[in-house]
């Protein structure tokens, strides 16, 4: 007997605000697949109206995950094809997806991702903080034990942080992180790809003044830990200082501030020492 050809499921990234940030590769998949499993079938069907295509909607969310795994395995078992959406972005990221994609892994049904707009990336890109080496932890834990050992993950990590934060905690979490690293320098990506789309940078000290009954979604990069570095900048000469910054993408002005601040110099005085 003819073994039946297994459907696909596509992960595809849909806008994170605007409805223009869609690929033309998303647009093509959505209305040719035969189902598209959505986190709130009523949020995709106004991008689906927005795009005209008219296509069947399942529900699949965080809390009916493994029983509509099911229902999707049936289907791509009988050679279905399907699209898998999240309300915004990237689905995975901080989204429902994870046990369907294992699921098909284990019985061999293709996945094909079609990438798109995801809130953290962005952030992290317009943040002006180092991308060479991040790590993303989504948003951070309530429970109080699993928050303090996040938070001390946050405080060592050399590499740069990105986290998601809801409007109504953003004080709480702000208020955390300035208890265990102080002032250190941190961007909040706030409405990405909206009207209202604005990036708040400084200390922490500064985005919580800032940042007051602040609303919208939002994005915070976190600089990594720098310490060691700064410790070993008075064996550096003034030009090895220079590059180290450079080469993290910084413009002069920026760099010459924090040379002054490194080396507990006056940004005159750093001036006067390059002339
Ligand atoms: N899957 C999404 C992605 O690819 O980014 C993330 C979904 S997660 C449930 C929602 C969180 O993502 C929000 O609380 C916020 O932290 C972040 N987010 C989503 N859209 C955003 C936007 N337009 N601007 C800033 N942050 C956004």
């Amino acid at each position: 007997m003819e073994e039946v050809k297994k459907g696909k499921l596509y992960i595809v990234a849909t806008p994170i605000g605007n409805l223009e940030d869609i690929t033309l590769r998303a647009i093509q998949v959505l209305k040719n697949v035969d189902l598209i499993a959505a986190e709130d079938t009523r949020h995709t069907l106004k991008l689906l109206n927005h795009l005209e295509i008219t296509k069947p909607l399942i529900s699949y969310h965080r809390h009916n995950e493994e029983i509509k795994t099911e229902v999707l395995m049936e289907k791509l078992l009988k050679g279905q094809n399907i699209a898998l959406v999240s309300d915004a972005g990237t689905p995975g990221i901080c989204d429902p997806g994870e046990v369907v994609i294992q699921k098909c892994i284990k019985e061999n049904v293709e996945i094909i991702p079609i990438p798109g707009a995801c809130a953290m990336i962005n952030a992290l890109i317009s943040s002006g903080i180092s991308t060479k080496e991040f790590t993303f932890l989504g948003f951070l834990p309530l429970n109080k034990k699993a928050r303090k050992e996040k938070l001390k993950e946050i405080e060592i990590s050399k590499k740069t942080i990105i986290l998601y934060e809801a409007p109504h905690k953003l004080t709480n979490t702000l208020e955390d992180l300035k208890d265990i690293l102080g002032n250190r320098s941190i961007v909040l990506a706030r409405e990405l790809t909206k009207i209202h789309e604005e990036f708040i940078r400084g200390n922490i000290q500064d985005i919580l003044v800032k940042t007051e009954n602040l609303k919208g979604e939002m994005v915070l990069i976190i600089e990594g830990n720098q310490e060691e570095e700064k410790k070993s900048f008075e064996d550096l000469t003034l030009e090895e200082h220079y590059q180290f910054y450079e080469k993290q993408g910084l413009e002069k002005k920026e760099i010459i501030k924090k040379i002054a601040k490194d080396r507990g110099l006056s940004k005159n005085e750093v001036y006067q020492q390059f002339l």
